[in-house]
């Protein structure tokens, strides 16, 4: 087997949406493994409260310990300045990732917006694209894809359906901050993560 499944996110935090489409999409394409990326600073959420990286990559960690082809990597945390997908990318194939194919993963809301990534004509150079489903977001959606990314790099974005699964994690800080219990919707050691650390319950009311 020598593809391997990239996943980045701001994971903040990371939830059972994330995992079970990386496990479909590791099943369905025969990967050798899943890295998942927690982003430093997301430039496109720069405006808004992050939690820390720190924080953010203990908790990854913690929810993909006990799957033997599920990683997290440090590289965008560790990395000064904004992330960039592409910088991370680079950095994969030139390491842990040689000689392999990389497929990026993300959901369909994510790849709507790819053409507004840093360098996004050369991510398609580096890497094929896996775009799972999300409840709200439709496959004709997609298809509009294809004007804005070009017949050649739209041929690299495939489409794949993963049982749906309507978690946000901005839908789990919002219950946090509420008091409301966010049990089933994260891992078991998640959510006694975010309990023990008091994490999301002061934040001010997130307005995005
Ligand atoms: P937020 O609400 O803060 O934006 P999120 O739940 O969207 O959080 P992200 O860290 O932004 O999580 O997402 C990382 C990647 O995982 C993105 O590509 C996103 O589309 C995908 N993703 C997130 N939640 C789901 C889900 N429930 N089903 C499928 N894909 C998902
Ligand atoms: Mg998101």
């Amino acid at each position: 087997m020598t593809a391997i499944g990239v996943m980045g996110g701001t994971f903040d935090p990371i939830h059972f949406g994330h995992l079970r489409a990386a496990e479909e999409v590791l099943q369905g394409f025969g990967l050798e493994r899943v890295i998942f990326v927690p982003a430093g600073r997301p430039p496109h959420k720069l405006h808004s409260e992050v939690t820390s990286p720190e924080h953010r990559y203990t908790m990854a960690k913690l929810a993909t310990v006990d799957h033997l082809r599920f990683e997290v990597s440090p590289i965008e945390i560790q990395r000064e300045g904004p992330s960039y997908t592409l910088d991370t990318l680079r950095e994969l194939r030139d390491s842990v990732c040689k000689g392999k194919t990389l497929y990026f993963i993300t959901g369909l809301d994510a790849i709507l917006e790819i053409h507004t990534w840093k360098g996004y004509k050369q991510l398609f150079e580096l890497a094929n694209f896996i775009a799972v489903t999300r409840p709200g977001y439709s496959v004709e959606v997609f298809l509009t894809l294809e004007k804005v990314l070009g017949p050649e790099c739209f041929s690299k974005v495939h489409p794949f359906p993963v049982t749906l699964l309507a978690i946000a994690s901005r839908d789990i800080r919002r219950r946090v901050r509420e008091g409301e219990s966010i049990r089933y919707l994260v891992p078991e050691p998640v959510r006694l993560y975010i309990e023990e650390h008091g994490l999301y319950s002061g934040r001010a009311d997130e307005t995005r």
